[in-house]
């Protein structure tokens, strides 16, 4: 399973770098993986889903931000 170096950070657009190293037996489903922002210096932190991709990874970062937008709203200050 493929885990990419960089994701693109959904809040400033700027690369996002992974923090966490390769485990030796490889990535498996349900590893959690950190990345930092290189912009605005947010760590994300993402969980392998399954073998099919980045997609599911990007995906899953934009849920987080949907959670994340949703407790803003919550609480305006
Ligand atoms: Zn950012």
């Amino acid at each position: 399973m493929e885990i990419p170096e960089t994701i693109i950070c959904v809040d400033c657009g700027q690369e996002a770098r992974r923090l966490t190293l390769p485990p030796e037996e490889g990535w498996e489903i349900g590893d959690s993986v950190a990345y930092r922002c290189t912009g605005c210096n947010d760590r994300w932190d993402l969980v392998v889903a399954d073998d099919t991709a980045e997609a599911n990874f990007t995906s899953y970062a934009s849920e987080y931000r949907a959670i994340l937008e949703e407790r803003r709203l919550e609480d305006p200050t």
